[in-house]
């Protein structure tokens, strides 16, 4: 373990960046885990309030989270899906039978008026983890996707049409009347946080909404903490999701080169360390010449063991 006896903040999108959370929370004391999640993703469907980027943390991190699927539960059955489908009913976003217990109790939970900051440490709680997951706010935003001719709902976009359509932008409605979760601009304000992290996430649709709340990247790149960003594209190519795709529809070079330039041209002075993958090495200098380190790493999470090996490659980082 590394000498960090701070707290440490990772900024994560859905399954890239809950595989790097589940690293550090087994590097770090308990406890000293605060992870900020997008929820540019949440939407409500049937009447139900989803989270699905705070639900793949929570999964992930009390090790519930189905592996081969790459999202939902293991050991899940799916009744209510199979019995909605003989009556023709709404049948794209799959939700299985245990999961829908989380969504039907979160949705109850906020008709009420609870915040989502404490509906989710009681789900996290009730779960076993440690760790902190913080929404990133309590105001609805929405991500909207742009595409050739149509604007479409991020779920739409996501898992009805499996992100088939060529994107041309995206926008987060309801972005400008959000406020940062309280606890972690608390925890910047009190210097609690010896490192940020910037998990491998999706750029355009998992973290710029976060970084996009008015103030925030500001206050995570004013702070005393140093920000790493682990890339999310290795050999030019995403492990899963449309992030590659989205950057070769967009214009930007699929490289970890493209996701350096994105960060430097949005959020200048942000990142101060660029974890790059081994395959990536050649692309260091003209990486660092945009105004960050860059530290070569394995950066490939297949296994439980490689999760824990670069978290304490990024942990460490803060003590050079
Ligand atoms: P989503 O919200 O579920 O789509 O997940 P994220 O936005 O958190 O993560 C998607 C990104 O994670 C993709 O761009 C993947 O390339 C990246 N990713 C997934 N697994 C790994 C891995 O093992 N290593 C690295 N470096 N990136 C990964």
């Amino acid at each position: 373990m590394s000498a960090v006896t701070k707290a440490v903040l990772a900024i994560s999108g859905g399954v890239g960046g809950a595989k790097l959370a589940l690293g550090l929370a087994d590097s770090l004391p308990p406890g000293k885990l605060h992870v900020l999640v997008n929820t540019g993703d949440d939407f409500r469907h049937m009447g139900l309030h989803i989270s699905p980027d705070i639900d793949t943390l929570l999964y992930t991190l009390s090790e519930r989270s189905n592996a081969l699927q790459g999202w939902g539960l293991a050991d899940e059955s799916w009744n209510v899906m199979e019995t909605l489908e003989g009556l023709d009913g709404d049948t794209w976003f799959r939700l299985g039978d245990r999961d829908l217990a989380t969504h039907l109790w979160r949705t109850g939970r906020i008709d009420r008026g609870d915040k989502l900051l404490q509906i989710t440490g009681q789900l996290a709680r009730q779960m076993g983890i440690e760790s902190h997951i913080h929404p990133m706010c309590e105001e609805p935003v929405r991500t909207t996707v742009h595409c050739e001719g149509r604007d479409l709902p991020f779920q739409q976009y996501f898992v009805k049409e499996q992100c088939g359509p060529a994107v041309t932008g995206f926008s987060f409605e309801g972005i400008a009347q959000a406020r940062p979760n309280e606890q972690v601009m608390a925890g910047l304000n009190d210097r609690s946080f010896s490192s940020i992290v910037v998990c491998p996430s999706n750029p355009f649709v998992s973290i710029d909404p976060i970084l996009q709340i008015p103030a925030l990247w500001q206050a995570l790149r004013d702070n005393q903490a140093p920000v790493m960003l682990v890339s999310p594209i290795v050999a030019g190519m995403a492990i899963k999701g449309p992030a590659a795709k989205m950057m070769a529809e967009l214009g930007v070079p699929v490289t970890a080169l493209g996701v350096a330039q994105h960060y430097a041209n949005r959020y200048p002075g942000l990142i101060d360390v660029f974890v790059i993958d081994v395959s990536d090495a050649t692309l260091a200098p003209e990486i660092a010449s945009l105004g960050m380190e860059v530290t070569v790493a394995p950066t490939l999470m297949r296994n439980r063991q490689d999760k824990q090996r670069l978290a304490k490659i990024v942990l460490d980082l803060v003590l050079v």
